[in-house]
């Protein structure tokens, strides 16, 4: 440094500015949303709490999804040859998960804007051979899908989701304790008065997995001197009201899932309480982000999945090659004739996909798990999230700096709020989403959702400000990607 420079006067920095020039800051969007903005947020949690309700299990949102579609002129991928930009196409994948795509005017061969997010959430399936009477009740017996605490499963009114088919192979869908009108199934918990062993537990024990046996019926068959009258009574009923036998139980999916809709949380109505956001508030907000497209550039698809909650293994998950093949389906419908596996190999590569999943929202409560520098919060907008996984990363996509710092200025551009996390402090556990499994197909995938809270509980909160600002951003991903 030359002698001159060193003894010239400079002007104090502004300390202030220079902390907003230099420091990131993720603000609450509450602080800065109009008026008008409240409305839409309002406004958008509404379509999302009706939505959730009427698709509270994988069969249900692919039925009420297609429904929707189906409205709004959406049509079966496979059903046509070709299609023109502009078009809109859905594909089921065995009732369980979903493709949609509006097709766009550039060149296929440039590849896709996907949004991928789950439809399946932890529950409680019934057994192949449920039924059983003890003590003069019947319950069901249960198997748990998905990381659940079980001991928040038991004194909780719980609806019947599913189908089962009959001895004619004829479908029943079930869908029985939502109404009002209609019963609930409970688990039954000890009262505190004898619950001294078992609240000596821990938490893992405190119900056991066996534990989960949902009191189904109580009223016997009219014969006193017969035995496993009660269990008759319930199948007698089941024979009478669905023309069911107990041998129909055995290939059948029902799910236990909380009864009851979605609410709003807070006096202020600020926040959304419902069993399952995750990770139907990313599928909601991503199927909604597409279909509230004009013709977009890049074609745009929502990917919906099963089984993520277990691994994404199965030919409804993520891992099956029948998403792959979808857009292989939709790729030669709108590509010129005569594009080879290579050429699809190259358009998958060029393709770029937010895995919508949603993220540990930062609990002030439980804060010894989180690293607070790195978590994201309720209010603050959607997470982008660079990668999960556990002990040391494992089992995650961790997505590329090219592609997080472009989508990062594709947000900030738009004006689109978004803020960064991870799931929690290192080694204090971990998680896994589907984004590994579309990163193998050589495409671009990064992380993000919506910050939840009580995450895997039966009542799981989000805040209505990330939901629809989650909408805003995976349609601007659509748009300008
Ligand atoms: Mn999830
Ligand atoms: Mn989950």
């Amino acid at each position: 440094m030359k002698e001159q420079e060193k003894t010239k006067k400079t002007a104090p920095a502004d300390g202030k500015q220079l902390k907003k020039d230099l420091q990131v800051d993720f603000p609450n969007l509450w602080d800065r949303i109009t008026d008008d903005d409240r409305e839409r947020v309002m406004a958008f949690s509404e379509d999302y709490k009706t939505f959730i309700d009427m698709g509270k299990t994988e069969r249900s949102f692919v039925a009420v999804a297609v429904e929707t579609l189906e409205n709004m002129g959406y049509v079966p991928l496979t059903g046509q040859d070709h299609f023109e930009p502009g078009s809109k196409v859905y594909h089921t994948i065995r009732n369980k998960g979903l493709v949609a795509a509006v097709v766009g005017t550039d060149d296929a061969a440039l590849g896709f804007n996907l949004i991928g997010a789950h439809i399946d959430s932890p529950r409680l399936d019934l057994k192949p051979l449920p039924i059983y009477e003890e003590s003069e009740l019947v319950f069901f017996k249960t198997h748990y899908y998905g990381g659940i605490k079980k001991y928040q499963w038991p004194a909780i009114p719980l609806a019947v989701h599913g189908i089962i088919f009959r001895a004619d192979g004829s479908p029943l869908t079930v869908r029985i304790g939502e109404n009002p009108q209609e019963p609930v199934l409970t688990i039954t918990d000890l009262l505190p008065h004898l619950g001294a062993e078992q609240m000596s537990r821990k938490a893992t024990d405190l119900i056991k997995g066996e534990d989960l046996n949902v009191l189904a019926a109580s009223l016997p068959f009219a014969d006193p001197e017969l035995a496993g009258r009660f269990k008759l009574g319930l199948l007698q009923l089941l024979l009478e009201r669905y023309n069911l036998k107990e041998k129909d139980f055995v290939s059948a999916e029902i799910e236990l899932v909380p009864a009851g809709q979605a609410r709003d949380v807070g006096l202020d109505a600020s926040m959304i309480g419902a069993y399952g956001q995750d990770d139907r508030v990313c599928a909601f907000t991503a199927l909604t982000a597409l279909t509230s497209l004009e013709t977009p550039a890049r074609t745009s698809v929502c990917l919906l999945f099963d089984k993520e909650e277990i691994g994404s293994e199965g030919n409804t998950g993520a891992q099956s090659r029948a998403y792959e093949y979808a857009i292989q389906e939709l790729f030669v419908r709108i590509s010129e004739p005569g594009r080879s596996q290579l050429d699809f190999a190259r358009m998958l590569s060029r393709c770029q996909m937010l895995s919508a999943d949603v993220s540990a929202a930062f609990d002030p409560t439980y804060a010894s798990v989180y690293d607070s520098k790195n978590a994201s919060y309720l209010g603050h907008g959607l997470c982008l999230v660079k990668y999960v996984g556990a002990r040391g990363k494992s089992g995650t996509s961790d997505a590329n700096g090219e592609f997080f710092s472009k989508i990062i200025r594709m947000y900030d551009a738009a004006q689109v709020p978004w803020q960064t996390g991870e799931l929690g402090k290192v080694d204090a556990g971990g998680g896994g989403t589907v984004a590994v499994y579309l990163a193998s197909l050589g495409m671009e995938v990064i992380d993000c959702g919506v910050p939840v809270l009580s995450m895997h509980s039966p009542f799981e909160v989000t805040s209505k400000a990330d939901v629809y600002y989650t909408y805003v951003a995976y349609k601007t991903f659509f748009e300008k990607a």
